[in-house]
Order: C-alpha cells, then structure tokens, then sequence
C-alpha cells in the first residue's frame, strides 16, 4: 500500500464501505483528510431494492456533488392507509425546507444500487481497498491501528466503524451489540414501471398485522416501483420456499394497485427477504481514536424509510464536526466527537425508537387492541398527528439547521 496520501495527523481509516462509510470519506476528504476504507468484499455493493431517500440526504449528497436532478430519483408523496385503500397520513411537504434546501418535496424513491454507484463515482482511485475484514483495533491514544482478517495492520490517527450492523469495531469499542431479531421480516422487490399508475403517490398501507406498501422510484433514470411486505416472522421457522405463492396470498387482501406489482416482478431477482434486528440504543457513538456511524450503531427498522438516510447524513456531521482540524492532537477528535454526539445521538435514538414503536404497534398488538388501533387510525387524524411530531418535526428542524447546504 502507497504511503502517498497518507499524512501523520490527517489519516482517517474507514472500515466497511457501505452508504455510511463512503458518506463519511466523501465529507471527509472535502475536509482535506487522507481517507481508506477498508471493505472486506471484492466490491462495495448496496443491499438489493430501492430506498426512500428525504430532501436533507439528497442536499448532503448534491454538497458531495451527486446530480440529485430529476433523474436521482421520484418525488413522491407518502401515504399511510388501510387495506381496502383509505387512507388514514399524508406526509406533508413543508414549503420553509423546500425553499432553503432548493429541493421540491420530502421522499424520493431511488434504486440503492443507482444511489450508491453515483456515491462512489466521485471517490477518488485507491480510495476503497477491498478484501480488507477488520477484525479489531489497538487505539494507544496517539494513534489507532487496524488489524485484519489476512493482511498486515494499518496504522491510522482515526478510525471510523462503518461496518454494519455486526460491526467489529463498534463491539470492540461498546461491548456485545446484544442484537435482537425483532419479530419481523421485510420482502422487499421492484418491478419496472408499465404505465397507468399515478407515479406521485407512494402507500404504506396496513392490514391486521401485515403490511404491503409501495412507491415509485427511478433506476438509472428508467421509472419503476418498489414494493415490498412486512410480516411476523420467528427466527427459528424456516422462511417459506415459493416466495411468489407466498407474497400472492399476503398481497390478495391488499386493494388495488397493491397486487398489480407482482405481475411485473421476475421474483428470481427482483425480490429480497430480510430479517430485522435491531439492539438497545447506544449513547456514545465514540471512544478514545474511534467514531462509529450507521448501522454500527443503530440498526433500523424499515418503518423508519430511513437507515441509509441516516447513515449518510452521519458520515457528515462527524466529517462536519472535525472541520479540518489536525488529528494529532487528541483533545481536538475528543471535541469534534463530543459535537458529533451532540448532534446526531439523540436525534437518531428517537427515530429509531419511534420505527420500533410503530413496527410493533403495527404487527404484535394482540387482537383486542388491533381492533381499536385500526378503528382509532381510520376515524381520527392520531396517525398524522404521531407522524408529524415524531418523524418530521426534528427531521425538517434538522434541515434548517444545515445552513451550509441551503441554497438561500
Ligand atoms: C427492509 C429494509 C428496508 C430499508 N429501507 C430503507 C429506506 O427506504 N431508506 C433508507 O434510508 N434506509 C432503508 N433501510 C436501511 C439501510 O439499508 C441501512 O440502514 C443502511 O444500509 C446502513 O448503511 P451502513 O453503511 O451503516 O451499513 P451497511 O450498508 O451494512 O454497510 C456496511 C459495509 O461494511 C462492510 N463490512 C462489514 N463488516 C466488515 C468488516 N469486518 N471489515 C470491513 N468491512 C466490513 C460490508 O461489506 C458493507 O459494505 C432499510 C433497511 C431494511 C432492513
């Protein structure tokens, strides 16, 4: 490995180059750092499907220098509705962020894959430096040095756990995640757009205990749909074998448009199971040399829509909060990761927690309060109220406060 770019008190190392890590180098090295990440694949790759991405991840990613123009992705307006199709929210686009952050709506929907190769377009050669499994660190207060699978170790100022949500670095630092399977599972699946559908609209719509939702996305630029199915799931039952039978007779009692997605989906590779973990949320995402972001440390559950959000917006606030300034001096990272805490701990925890909620409230009330739930979110604006002062309120304050990324 070149020892080019790689300065006594500017060398950040990276483990795991997933939304998270590459958001972090991004920022990172517009801050003038010299930048690794260390990848234990061949080859960074996002998770299959699409993703809905919120207006403040696309202004940290145009301030990259991603085209977040129309071809990124399809604004869409989010609706909660019941099964028979009536709808109970609408996320509600609010005009004083539209206009500072110069970026119409709130969600667009974008293929991960679309997303994430126009992330790493813009890093530079050599950056990411694949087949490298960290399997620890020795932090010695000077410097931090990464240890790995099968290769020599890397001697860094900084290290930054990207790795996921069975993060090596993040265990080492706070202990056994203590992961738990929440009771759930996603079947998530895209099909290609074929036309007659209103491409403005996306649905999260509710029966009893299952979920079938779906919004329009672009890919490449080419219009299409995700859709996708939460359910129960038991860890230790084995997931059923005909994935299609399977998804037909959960989606049957769905109204329209619901079940049209599934004749246009090749379900050999178009659609993707996954099961959700998650653990007790942290209250430090740092120690000593070493900063944790993403699913490191807070893994999260799809009811949020936004995981790879946030894991994006965290790569910039810790690159935001070390402005630029030597690693050398350790009392310089012990304050920009006091600000990084500051700013994105408790904001995160909260949307977090408050997916969980609502993933159980939504599939593990037992019969007599489901009942009740569905009667109280059908006839009374509770459900809007819930999702405005717990997912958007902090969110859209959020985006106020990035002055830097604001267009006016
Ligand atoms: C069903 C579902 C739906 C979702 N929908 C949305 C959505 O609509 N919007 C949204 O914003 N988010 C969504 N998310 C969440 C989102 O996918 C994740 O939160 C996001 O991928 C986290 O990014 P990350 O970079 O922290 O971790 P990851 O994407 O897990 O990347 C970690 C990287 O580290 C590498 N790695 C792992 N271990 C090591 C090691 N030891 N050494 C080196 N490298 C290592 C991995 O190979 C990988 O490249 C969803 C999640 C689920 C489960």
């Amino acid at each position: 490995m070149s020892e080019q770019n790689w300065r006594h008190g500017r060398r950040v190392a990276i483990a795991g180059a997933g939304p998270g890590g590459v958001s972090a180098a991004l920022a990172l090295i517009k801050q003038g750092y010299d930048v690794r990440i260390f990848e234990k694949t061949p080859e960074p790759k996002p998770l299959g499907g699409a993703v809905l991405l919120s207006t403040p991840v696309l202004a940290v990613l145009r301030h990259y220098g991603v085209d977040v123009g129309p071809s990124f992705g399809s604004k869409t307006l989010v609706e909660f509705r019941n099964n028979r199709g009536k709808v109970r929210a609408r996320l509600p686009f609010n005009e004083g962020v539209e206009a500072a952050l110069g970026i119409e709506g709130w969600h667009y929907g974008v293929l991960r894959s679309t997303a994430f190769a126009k992330m790493l377009d813009l890093l530079p050669e050599g950056v990411v430096v694949p087949n490298h499994s960290v399997i620890g660190y020795d932090d010695n207060g000077e410097t931090v040095t990464l240890k790995f699978a099968n290769s020599e170790p890397v001697e860094a100022d900084m290290l930054v756990g990207a790795d996921g949500i069975r993060s090596k670095v993040s265990a080492q630092a706070f202990g056994d995640p203590e992961l738990f399977h929440v009771g759930l599972r996603v079947w998530l699946a895209w099909c290609e757009d074929w036309g007659g559908l209103d491409r403005s609209i996306g649905a999260i719509t509710h029966a009893k205990d299952v979920q079938a939702s779906f919004f329009p996305m672009l890919h490449d630029g080419e219009p299409g749909w995700e859709w996708w199915v939460v359910e129960k799931s038991n860890e230790a039952d084995a997931p059923p074998t005909d994935v299609e039978k399977h998804l037909r007779e959960r989606v049957s009692h769905f109204a329209d448009p619901l079940p049209q997605f599934l004749d246009h989906t090749d379900f050999s590779s178009q659609a993707f199971r996954w099961e959700i973990y998650n653990r007790p949320s942290l209250t430090r995402w740092t120690s000593g040399r070493v900063a944790c972001l993403g699913d490191a440390v807070h893994p999260v559950s799809p009811y949020a829509a936004y995981g790879m959000g946030m894991a994006i917006e965290d790569g910039y606030f810790l690159a935001r909060a070390l402005g630029g300034r030597s690693l050398a001096d350790p009392s310089q990272i012990e304050s920009a990761f006091a600000r990084y805490e500051r700013e994105r701990v408790a904001y995160v925890n909260h949307h977090v927690e408050f997916a969980r909620k609502l993933g159980s409230q939504f599939h593990h009330a037992a019969r007599p309060v489901s009942f009740v739930r569905d009667l109280v979110f059908d006839n009374t604006k509770l459900l809007q109220k819930l999702l405005t002062k717990d997912y958007l309120a902090d969110a859209e304050a959020m985006s106020l406060s990035l002055e830097e990324l604001h267009v006016r």
